[in-house]
């Protein structure tokens, strides 16, 4: 299956809390996509699980068992640890989705895990745009989602031929991504393959669309914590990776527990690199911003 991961950039490395974006199919020929995720550790941020097209079963070490079909948001909040597995059901379908991460502040990372299924998320419109928000406000349409730090996502619905505007917090800094369609965002061409950053100080975002087209909109209080990420742990120093990964691998215990209900292999860790991990400022310090 085709994967696009936009975030973390080479220069931006993340978007408010926003510090890891997948954006997944469709692929095609239909039946030729699966998702076939095994139990994996997760530590120091939110999954965020949004589909436009296919059906997605979660199963977490809480015993959380939540399929997820497009409009709906599976949310999980890892704190200290927690593991989980994602596979595809029901009906054969190209899959179409993302996979998004919130890193968690310092005060709210070492939390009990916990998990969220959110069918019923509010919508905002403009015209022909309508904006259903995942995580955060628009224009007082608020996600019930639980969230730790100022940030927005919606996704933003354009029919053909049509322009829309949505306000934006001007003390936030935003990105959009195109996920299907074609549409361009301030008059600028989105592309399918890669984030536009948009800064900050924005009070609006002005979008057309030529044929039908899905946007993302990612934002946020840009987050000021240097973070480190490697494999599925978000965390700020070496030694909280290496004692991550060490506990991942010691097999099921308490940081961790077990994937209730999935009876295949849990993925290995890879190994750590030889060098030691440093956390990251939000931007490459080159790069300004
Ligand atoms: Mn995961």
């Amino acid at each position: 299956m085709l994967v696009r991961r936009t975030l973390p950039g080479r220069d931006v490395r993340s978007v408010g809390p926003w510090c890891f974006v997948d954006h997944y199919g469709p692929t095609r020929p239909p039946g030729a996509s699966v998702m076939d995720v095994p139990p994996h550790p997760h530590t120091g941020l939110q999954t965020v699980s949004w589909l436009l097209q296919g059906t997605v079963e979660h199963l977490d070490s809480l015993g959380s068992r939540a399929t997820i079909r497009p409009g709906e948001l599976n949310l999980m909040t890892s704190g200290h640890g927690i593991a989980h597995s994602e596979e595809s059901a029901g009906a054969v379908v190209p899959l179409h989705g993302v996979q998004l991460w919130v890193a968690l502040p310092d005060s709210d990372r070492h939390q009990a895990p916990h998990f969220e299924h959110h069918a019923d998320l509010p919508t905002w419109s403009d015209g022909p745009m309508r904006a259903t928000v995942l995580l955060g406000t628009i224009d007082g349409a608020s996600s019930p989602a639980r969230t730790y730090s100022p940030v927005v996502g919606a996704e933003l619905r354009l029919s053909a031929s049509s322009r829309g505007r949505v306000p934006l917090d001007a003390g936030f800094e935003h990105a959009v991504l195109l996920l299907a369609g074609s549409a361009t965002a301030d008059g600028v061409p989105l592309d399918a393959g890669s984030l536009l950053y948009l800064g900050g100080s924005r009070t609006e975002l002005a979008l057309t669309a030529d044929s039908a087209a899905t946007v993302l909109l990612l934002g946020g209080a840009p987050f000021e914590e240097d973070l480190l990420m490697w494999w599925n742990f978000v965390g700020r120093s070496h030694d909280e990776i290496t004692q991550a990964r060490a506990e991942w691998a010691a097999g099921p215990n308490a940081r961790f527990g077990s994937v209730i209900g999935h009876n295949g292999e849990r993925l290995a860790a890879p190994a750590l690199p030889t060098t030691t991990l440093k956390a990251r400022p939000r931007r490459r310090p080159t790069a300004g911003g």
